[in-house]
């Protein structure tokens, strides 16, 4: 059987998954797209074989022909898409965040609940990567003994000019409040950023790099450096610490060359480079679950607790204080959740 795609956005992302979807997975096709640039859908379902045009996401997602919905517009927009799409019955892989508010993200948890089961996955592709795999069956083997702390940095080697100190949090180091929710399988109780000396590449006004150090309910502390003018290329490092050894990420594939008394690899250009083949195995995954009407990996929940841990990262940044984090209770829906299941 086909999945039959519907894609609601079609900017740098949604091509990126159009591609993914028509070119590399297996299982799905793309049968429907729209976007609020409908002269940019039409030039995208022109390349593509027999892909309806939709004049808005509403009529997509009502569409027939539409088994499965995508959303990778913009984020103040996933909230209707996403509700919409589990009102219709239907499977939905929405980029993350989920939506740009804890209330927005809680009405989609509450929508879901209602509905009974689980028709909502959030883009947090870190979780299929192969490196962050093989660190979480690393510590869930146990073998290292338990986790005290983890150092991770996020760091890209230059953003456009719309970027800000904020998007620092909600764009960058949501992966990584994500990535350490995963990796412990609990939750962030408290959030603190601090502003080190600013880099002389960033803007006037722009706090950049940033550490923003995430209490997990465990106890167990995470750093990330945060940095968006590193210069040198797209860097992901994480690094935890155990009571019996330590477990990291390695080095991106690649060859490593030993010359002249030196050794050299690659360092990923961009996030595209550095998680393609976690897109693909995350893609793969919802494709395969929507087909069976089901869904898979990060959830609503996921979603939710992001954005509220996000919400406190940015008051942390404003304040200079310790922000605590507090979720609502959470749904039985969500309690023997499938993303928790290590994949390598
Ligand atoms: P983008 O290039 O700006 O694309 C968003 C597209 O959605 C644009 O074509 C935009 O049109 C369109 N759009 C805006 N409002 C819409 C609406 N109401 N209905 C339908 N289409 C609408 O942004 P992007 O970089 O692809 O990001 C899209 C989403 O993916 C964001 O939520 C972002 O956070 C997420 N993302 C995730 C990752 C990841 O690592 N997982 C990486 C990149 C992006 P206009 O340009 O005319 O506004």
């Amino acid at each position: 059987m086909t999945l039959n795609v519907g894609v609601i956005g079609v900017g740098m992302i949604g091509q990126d998954h159009i591609r993914r979807l028509t070119h590399v997975l297996s299982g799905a096709r793309v049968a429907a797209v729209t976007d609020v640039d409908l002269d940019r859908a039409r030039t995208v379902a022109d390349d593509l074989p027999d892909a309806g045009l939709h004049a808005s996401g509403a009529e997509l997602i009502a569409d027939p022909g539409v088994d499965a919905v995508v959303v990778t517009s913009w984020g103040p927009t996933h909230e209707e898409y996403v509700l919409a799409a589990v009102a219709a019955d239907k499977q939905v892989f929405c980029e993350k965040p989920l939506a740009t508010t804890e209330e927005a993200c809680s009405r989609i948890v509450d929508a879901e609940v209602a509905a009974g089961r689980r028709l909502v996955m959030v883009g947090f592709m870190r979780r299929y990567d192969a490196q962050y795999n093989a660190v979480k069956s690393t510590i869930v083997g146990g073998g290292i003994g338990l986790p005290l702390m983890m150092h991770a940095s996020h760091r890209n080697p230059s953003v456009p000019d719309f970027f800000t100190s904020d998007m620092i949090i909600n764009d960058s180091t949501v992966h990584d409040i994500d990535t350490a929710r995963w990796l412990f399988d609990d939750e962030i109780a408290a959030v603190t950023v601090l502003k080190p000396r600013v880099s002389s590449k960033a803007r006037p006004g722009f706090n950049d790099p940033l550490l923003v150090l995430l209490e997990m309910s465990s106890g167990v502390l995470v750093d990330v450096e945060a940095s968006v003018n590193s210069g040198f290329a797209y860097d992901i490092r994480g690094e935890i610490v155990c009571e019996d050894g330590t477990v990291e990420l390695s080095e991106s594939a690649g060859a490593i060359v030993k010359k002249a008394g030196h050794f050299s690899g690659r360092v990923p250009a961009d996030w595209r480079e550095r998680f393609s083949r976690a897109f693909d195995t995350e893609f793969q995954a919802w494709i395969g679950a929507a087909t069976a009407g089901t869904s898979t990996g990060p959830s609503a929940w996921d979603g939710y607790a992001a954005t509220v841990v996000c919400d406190a990262g940015l008051a942390a940044l404003r304040s200079g204080a310790r922000e605590p984090v507090t979720l609502r209770d959470k749904p039985d829906l969500y309690k023997s959740d499938p993303s928790r299941e290590t994949r390598w």
